[in-house]
């Protein structure tokens, strides 16, 4: 195999790579670290609760605290992706296996699974963190079920929630929020020269050579992008092969013009999961707006050539709603309900 002139280490551009600094994230790593903390000394960790929008940073900086924390020997963290657990059985059965014990999913009831886990937490002795990524995934009763276990241990345990949208405790009882007594961290979007920081380390990671003006065109991309710093990444990375298969000396300003136009905004994934068709006309028909149902079932009409109907409409807008990517509100005046996006 031939070896990169570009590249010195190109994985450090994937998203899944944590960098050994997160640049203009300090305060809120602090923050993070310090709410967590007292789980080492047998104390309440203080339950976070971490949203922002995507490519801000929010799952990196919980690993980055996770990963310091491996060397204080009083606290055991675990990491879950709720798209990938979301019920009670299925979380708490990830735990048990990442706290490195043995549980039987199949046939168990869930009220066995929790028990086994406050068995196994008690054997541990040790304050321990959980972290509930993409957490509008979950269903409701985790974190009730959460609750309960506090009730049945006297061991300090703490709960990270992480979202991109704020809103994911309006489809719980108000009492949920108060009870799990959550501290709230909003991770800003980055400015266009904090951007240019972040892939500025990353670059001089991955490159051997480059020119600034890369990673500034790079930043400006990502920051007119929605301000995720993947498509950044991304920007880099198709720069470094353009340079690759140019047989260039170091990554130019050419080669990134050449590839700025195929590097889209990175979709998130409920919209490739969970969203149908007609739910994503109306998603592009809002697009920034605040409309009311009817207006956005209106312009649906125009928009599609043999519409359904207003109710079956409605539901759809009622899904939207659940899985947290619209807001519904009633108007202050008169019955009509204004929709909006939450973030994305
Ligand atoms: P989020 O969870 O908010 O959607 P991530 O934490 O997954 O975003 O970050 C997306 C990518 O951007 C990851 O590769 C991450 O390492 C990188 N990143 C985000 N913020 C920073 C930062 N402050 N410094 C370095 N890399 C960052
Ligand atoms: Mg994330």
């Amino acid at each position: 195999m031939k070896e990169s002139r570009i590249f010195k280490n190109e994985n450090v551009l994937l998203p899944e790579y944590l960098p050994p600094v997160l640049p203009h994230r300090e305060n809120e790593i602090k923050q993070l670290a310090q709410n967590l903390l007292p789980a080492s000394e047998g104390r309440k960790p203080q339950n976070t609760f971490i949203f922002g929008p995507p490519g801000t940073g929010k799952t990196a900086s919980i690993k980055f605290v996770f990963r310091e924390f491996e060397d204080y020997s009083g606290i055991k963290t675990v990491y879950i992706n709720c798209w990938d657990f979301r019920t009670s059985c299925a979380v708490f059965s990830k735990t048990i296996l990442d706290l490195g014990f043995m549980v039987q999913r199949k046939g168990w009831a869930k009220d066995e699974i929790l028990m086994r886990f406050v068995e196994i937490f008690k054997k541990l002795n040790k304050g321990l963190i959980i972290c509930l990524d993409e957490a509008d995934q979950l269903e409701q009763e985790v974190l009730y079920d959460f609750l309960r276990i506090g009730q049945y241990v006297n061991l300090p345990l703490g709960l990270v929630l992480i979202s991109n949208s704020p809103y994911i405790f309006q489809n719980y009882e108000p009492r949920i929020k108060s009870s799990l007594d959550i501290e709230e961290i909003e991770f800003r979007p980055y400015s266009l020269s904090e951007m240019k920081d972040i892939l500025m380390e990353r670059a001089k990671e991955a490159f051997f050579s480059f020119d600034n003006a890369v990673v500034l065109l790079a930043a400006n991309h990502a920051v007119k992008k929605g301000g995720d710093v993947r498509v950044g990444l991304q920007a880099l990375l198709k720069a470094g092969k353009e340079a690759e298969k140019e047989n260039g000396e170091k990554v130019e300003v050419k080669h990134i013009r050449k590839v700025l136009s195929s590097v889209l905004k990175i979709k998130p994934r409920i919209l490739e999961e969970k969203v149908s068709d007609v739910e994503k006309i109306i998603l592009k028909i809002l697009g920034e707006k605040t409309m009311s149902m009817k207006e956005i079932y209106e312009n649906y009409c125009k928009e599609v050539e043999k519409p359904i109907n207003e109710k079956a409409f409605r539901n759809y807008l009622r899904h939207l709603s659940e899985i947290g990517l619209i807001k519904i509100r009633k108007r202050k005046v008169g019955r009509e309900r204004l929709v909006s996006k939450t973030f994305t």
